[in-house]
């Protein structure tokens, strides 16, 4: 389905990026990842098992220039870009009144305008050859909230309305853009919790198990390989929010 054709993930050298990256290489994509501080090895051993060529480039999302050079080093090296993936993100929880300014500013810099920056950049190009899917990863907290996570939902709420913003913009020109909303997912994000915090949030999971990575991938192929679906947000959640 996606034989040649090119996909970028941003932060997939672990958790749910890792396990997007693996995925489209499963279905024939060429991937180029970017990584900040934890090295993509494995990410590209996994996809280059899959036959896929592979390019990764260092880099924080946050920085609109990064964003910029990374774009053109996929264009450069690939020719097309088909699917971006705004994986990239970062927790920093505290309660609101208790929070800093930097926690909340960290948060946001990384999960929202990280996304902006890359949406941005790519969508330049993809306008340009009129077709191409972006799929942004959101959180159901970004729809419910979340106590001590005020910095964190208001990020990925705002991934949100950026999704179906661009939705709306780039429809015309050929491009879907949606989001995927995990609940709990099995990832070194969550796995600081303990097992009675876990257990308390399987309370309100009627699938009554975290999620794994490779589940939300799986959403996020099946959005980008739809034409007539856009501005969605897809939960992956075990049935935690609906
Ligand atoms: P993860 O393993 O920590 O993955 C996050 C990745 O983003 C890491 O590889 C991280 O790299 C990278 N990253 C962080 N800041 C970056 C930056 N400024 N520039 C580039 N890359 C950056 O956690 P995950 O659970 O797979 O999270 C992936 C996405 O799913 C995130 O957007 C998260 O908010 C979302 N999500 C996760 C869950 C969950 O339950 N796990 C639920 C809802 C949504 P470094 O570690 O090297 O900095």
């Amino acid at each position: 389905m996606f034989k040649d054709k090119t996909v970028i993930v941003t932060g997939a050298a672990s958790g749910i990026g890792q396990a997007i990256a693996v995925e489209f290489a499963s279905l024939g994509a060429n991937i180029a990842l970017c990584y900040h501080s934890r090295t993509p090895e494995t990410t590209l051993a996994l996809c280059e098992e899959k036959g896929a060529k592979t390019l990764a480039v260092q880099g924080d999302v946050s920085d609109f220039n990064f964003a910029k050079e990374f774009t053109k080093k996929v264009k450069d090296e690939f020719g097309t870009i088909d699917v971006l993936v705004n994986n990239a993100g970062i927790t920093n929880d505290m309660l609101l009144v208790m929070m800093k300014e930097e926690e909340f500013d960290n948060v946001i810099t990384t999960n929202l305008k990280g996304t902006f920056n890359m949406v941005k950049h790519v969508a330049s190009f993809m306008v340009k050859k009129r077709t191409g899917a972006i799929i942004n990863i959101a959180s159901v907290v970004g729809i419910t909230g979340n106590a001590g996570q005020a910095n964190y939902a208001a990020s990925k709420a705002g991934v949100i309305g950026l999704t179906k913003s661009a939705a709306k913009e780039l429809a015309a020109r050929g491009i879907t853009c949606n989001a995927v909303a995990p609940g709990f997912i099995e990832t070194s994000m969550t796995e600081i919790l303990t097992d009675d915090q876990k257990a308390e949030i399987f309370k309100n999971v009627p699938i009554k198990r975290g999620g794994q990575p490779e589940e939300v991938a799986k959403a996020v192929s099946f959005l980008a390989s739809q034409s007539y679906i856009t501005g969605q947000v897809l939960n992956v959640d075990g049935g935690m929010v609906m």
